[in-house]
């Protein structure tokens, strides 16, 4: 049974994440999204409790997807829970950067133990981010095409408040 890890901060998660998701589900036996808070990014729009408790709804249904969090570091995440790889999506040359050093890192910090695999959103998502979708919503624009109808209600809520 071949599980790999989606680490990511996934505020909110966007249909450029869940075609990423949908993507590895489909290649492997078993996904475990960890949702983690990025310490490179300071302030959130969704609490980390939050974020955890939409994908858990989102993915209630489907059984070789499981969503975790921790404080831990991703690799460390990868290996408590078995998983043989970390997925990562791809979008542009300036993601690929990152992607790359990150990769490295991931593999020196577990003695070899964890690759990084890259898959490229489908490309009606290639350009989805959830700075973007932020960046719509503060701005009032529709922002719907981008995320579930689930994550577009909780924004909605969160703007009433
Ligand atoms: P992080 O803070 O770790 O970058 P994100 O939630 O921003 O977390 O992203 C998690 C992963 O999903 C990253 O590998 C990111 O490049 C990837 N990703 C995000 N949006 C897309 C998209 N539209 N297409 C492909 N990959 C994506």
């Amino acid at each position: 049974m071949t599980k790999v890890l989606y680490p990511g901060s996934f505020d909110p998660i966007t249909k450029g994440h869940m075609n990423i998701v949908k993507q590895a589900s489909d290649l492997f036996d078993e996904v475990i999204i960890a949702v983690l808070q990025n310490p490179l990014k300071k302030s959130s729009l969704f609490t980390l409790e939050e974020r955890i408790e939409i994908i858990k709804e989102l993915y209630k249904n489907v059984s070789n997807i499981k969503i975790v969090s921790d404080s831990k570091a991703a690799v460390d995440i990868a290996l408590l829970y078995g998983c043989k790889a970390i997925i990562r999506g791809l979008r542009s040359l300036s993601d690929y950067d990152y992607e790359v050093q990150l990769q490295q890192i991931n593999k020196e910090i577990s003695n070899n133990q964890i690759n990084t695999i890259c898959l490229f959103a489908d490309k009606e998502y290639q350009f989805v981010s959830s700075s973007v979708v932020k960046e719509l919503f503060n701005l009032n624009k529709d922002f719907s095409r981008y995320v579930s109808p689930l994550v577009q209600e909780k924004m909605l809520i969160k703007k009433l408040r």
